[in-house]
């Protein structure tokens, strides 16, 4: 397996160069190329096994980077993963200029604000912290295509599940969303059902 059999940008697959990534993992081996086919995917894997990337990589290739508005939101149960995930985000889409944003809790809100006046082409956040920003109107998502739940079962396990499903309702039906997580809980089940469509199941 190499990425180049993927159909990649060449700004991607620079990155990917310098990154020193050579080979896709196993996680990346199932869902780079069904992510690009834009299919609806429930992935259970754990941390380390590349799965930041998995949903990186895909997301930085269809991000257009000419609308202002975000494209992509990310939802991580802390702060410490949604600072990474930026990072990792950022260091994928560095050749094709991708602006990603942070936001979470604990950090000013006016910071963030203008942090997201900016254009911003991927957001990063934790539940409650977006949902501020929601309500704020500090956020649109109007334009958002790919919704990614990240360690999904830590997010509910934190009592986020009421503000994970009033962000899915704020965002655009015609998306493809991404579940990540290690343990397949009944209530992280039902959220997939009840918001995904005809979701591709990939254990790692
Ligand atoms: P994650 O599971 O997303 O936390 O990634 C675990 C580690 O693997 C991170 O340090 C990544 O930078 C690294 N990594 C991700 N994909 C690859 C790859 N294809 N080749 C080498 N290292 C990778």
């Amino acid at each position: 397996r190499h990425f180049d059999q993927y159909s990649l940008s060449e700004e991607i697959k620079r990155a990917l160069h310098l990154l020193k990534y050579e080979t896709p993992t196993e996680v990346q081996g199932e869902v780079i190329p069904k992510a690009l086919e834009n299919q609806d995917l429930i992935v259970k894997s754990q941390t380390g096994s590349g799965k930041t990337a998995s949903f990186g990589i895909p997301i930085c290739e269809m991000i257009n980077w000419e609308e202002k508005k975000p494209q992509a939101l990310v939802l991580t149960p802390t702060r410490e993963l949604a600072v990474q995930v930026k990072e990792d985000i950022t260091n994928i889409g560095r050749f094709k200029r991708i602006n990603a944003t942070a936001v979470y809790g604990k950090e000013p809100f006016q910071k963030q604000k203008e942090d997201l006046k900016q254009k911003t082409h991927i957001v990063v956040g934790t539940p409650g912290r977006v949902m501020d920003h929601i309500e704020r109107e500090t956020l649109e998502l109007d334009q958002v295509k790919y919704l990614i739940l990240d360690e999904a079962d830590e997010m509910l396990n934190m009592g986020f599940i009421d503000k994970v499903e009033a962000i899915i309702k704020e965002l655009p039906a015609d998306r493809v969303t991404m579940v990540f997580s290690a343990t397949m809980p009944k209530d992280v089940e039902n959220l997939c059902h009840q918001y995904m469509k005809d979701p591709t199941h990939i254990e790692i």
